[in-house]
């Protein structure tokens, strides 16, 4: 992994070649924004030029090949242990940290989804971060910045990663090969993120979102059966249902596009589609059926079971 890997976010990665090349590294960062943006892969890069015997992680070298399989003994990676960070993995890492460094010129620690430190945990990380073992630099990554302890806030620099415009994430596409239709469709359902967006592309995202669609818009209240079983297969997990929740949040939004008579619909693709549902329902419905769909995916967040979220909408999406 080498910055030049790391789509989107040009001048984080300057600031931090910057800072590399005069010896002006922090001693710990904070990477906060979305999922998806690479916050994880840059920490990754950072430490492989860090520690690399050449320039700017040649990925040749023995270091940066330990690197690129997690398996290098002065890095130390922490994730959350099933729900939660606990104080014992802090424990762990401190102790780790304590040591000389092996083989690098320093110790370092990637701590990702840092919002999930329990407040024991936190507060004994607070500690390594005032007084920092040895020379280590210490990178955390989280989605939910605000969930992060103002007193750990302060110690760290911090570097954002916020969603990329659709716009920039087509034209990444485009440059990548990806035909013109396609890309604009994959970078307006990406949620900003170019990996996520390029994961559509390639995984057939956009077939299966269609069939996944259709599927949708074909239910009745009339044959309660299938909505069950269309629930059941769409919302086997959070994630699952969160992914479907915003594929019709987009899609309803095109239908209400079309209603109205504006420009701007992002499944261009499915316009017969579209236009069908449009010519059923009147502005007020469509109105309706978006508030249900942003009721759910509020409900999801706060991990209502997927699969009854996802029955009672699509009770509520479902022609009478
Ligand atoms: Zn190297």
């Amino acid at each position: 992994m080498s910055f030049s890997r790391i789509i989107g976010y040009e001048r984080n990665i300057s600031l931090l070649r910057r800072s590399l090349a005069t010896g002006k590294l922090s001693h710990a960062y904070l990477f906060h924004g979305i999922d998806g943006s690479g916050m994880k892969d840059t920490a990754i890069a950072l430490v492989a030029a860090l520690f690399c015997s050449g320039t700017d992680a040649c990925g040749e070298c023995p270091s940066c090949r330990k690197i690129a399989a997690l398996g290098h003994p002065d890095l130390h990676l922490v994730q959350p242990d099933g729900a939660f960070i606990k104080i014992d993995q802090i424990r762990e890492l401190q102790k780790d940290l304590s040591y000389r460094p092996f083989e690098a010129p320093k110790k370092a620690c990637i701590l990702e989804n840092a919002e999930k430190m329990n407040p024991s945990a936190a507060n004994a990380f607070l500690k390594t971060l005032e007084e920092p073992p040895g020379d280590a630099i210490l990178i955390l990554t989280t989605t939910h910045v605000d969930a992060i302890l103002p007193t750990i806030l302060s110690r760290c620099q911090q570097l954002r990663f916020p969603p990329l415009a659709t716009e920039t994430i087509a034209s990444l596409l485009r440059e990548t090969g990806a035909a013109e239709e396609p890309a604009r469709i994959a970078a307006a359902l990406a949620g900003g993120s170019f990996e996520r967006a390029r994961e559509i592309l390639e995984e057939e995202g956009l077939q299966s979102r269609r069939i996944l669609l259709e599927k949708v818009a074909a239910l009745s209240l009339k044959e309660i059966i299938p909505l069950f079983t269309t629930a059941e297969e769409c919302a086997k997990d959070k994630d699952n249902a969160l992914h479907l929740v915003d594929l019709l949040k987009v899609f309803w939004r095109d239908v209400l596009l079309d209603r109205s008579g504006s420009a701007g619909i992002t499944n261009t693709d499915l316009l017969p589609m579209i236009r069908s549902i449009s010519a059923r329902h009147s502005l007020e419905n469509i109105m309706e059926k978006l508030e249900r769909i942003s009721r759910t995916r509020q409900a999801l967040t706060r991990n209502a079971n997927p699969r009854l979220a996802v029955e009672v909408l699509f009770m509520g999406l479902a022609d009478q």
